[in-house]
């Protein structure tokens, strides 16, 4: 498709969870071609990272564009990010989860830089538009999640870049359930039981024990958030039906 324009090309962050394989419908549904990045820092759970060529195999089989629309998937290594991440164990603090839902060996700021990386990526590819599953409305607690956060470093980026990067997050005001609902509006039973099969979001890295919304540990804070989403989105159905 080498006459597609930058202007109708996305690159996806794609981490293979459920928030990026609704984003990467989103993009498929609204651009002619989709390139995605995964990245690669040293998570205790690679996991993830494998959830996402079964989900890229996935999305190919629910509509036939979609398959024709997806092109490069990406990988960068950042294991700087896992350096950084592990000073909550070099200074003796205890991992745990902290409210609002990650550990607390996260990484603040982590979305600056995965963000940074991607319009790296798509200026070398000449890739106009960038998006991400960031989501100001289920956690609140991050800063980097934030909409004013993302159009600033939009604004940041193409300053830096001298480019006319349009950053997009169409989970931003969506709750977990609402992005279940979103996910059955683009590719409807087939893309939500992909996404419950075939994604991964337990900060455990937990995927023995199969749920209703798919599998995880079921008891840490990614989890519990899935969970939640899931059943009021089964509710919502059941009311409508
Ligand atoms: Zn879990």
């Amino acid at each position: 498709m080498s006459n597609v324009s930058e202007q109708d090309t996305a690159l996806v962050l794609f981490s293979g969870g459920q928030d990026s394989a609704t984003c990467l419908a989103w993009a498929l549904s609204r651009f002619r071609r989709v390139e995605t990045l995964g990245f690669h820092y040293g998570q205790r759970h690679a996991i993830e990272l494998d959830c996402r060529a079964a989900l890229l195999a996935g999305v190919g089989t629910i509509r036939t564009d979609w398959r024709e629309k997806l092109g490069e998937n990406h990988t960068l290594d950042i294991p700087t990010l896992g350096t950084i991440s592990e000073t909550a164990l070099t200074r003796d603090v205890a991992i745990e989860m902290v409210e609002g839902g990650l550990p607390n060996t996260f990484v603040p700021g982590r979305n600056l830089v995965f963000l940074t990386f991607a319009a790296a990526l798509a200026y070398r590819r000449g890739i106009r538009h960038i998006v991400g599953g960031m989501c100001e409305t289920d956690y609140s607690g991050y800063p980097d999640c934030r909409n004013d956060t993302i159009k600033a470093l939009e604004v940041a980026l193409n300053l830096g870049m001298d480019r006319q990067f349009e950053l997009h997050t169409p989970l931003m005001w969506r709750d977990k359930a609402a992005t279940w609902a979103l996910a059955h509006e683009l590719g409807g039973d087939a893309l939500v039981n992909l996404i419950r099969e075939q994604s991964h979001t337990c900060y455990l890295g937990e995927r023995g024990s199969k749920h209703a919304w798919g599998y995880g540990c079921g008891e840490c804070p990614a989890c519990r958030l899935r969970a939640k989403g899931w059943y009021e989105y089964e509710a919502t159905r059941r009311d409508q039906s």
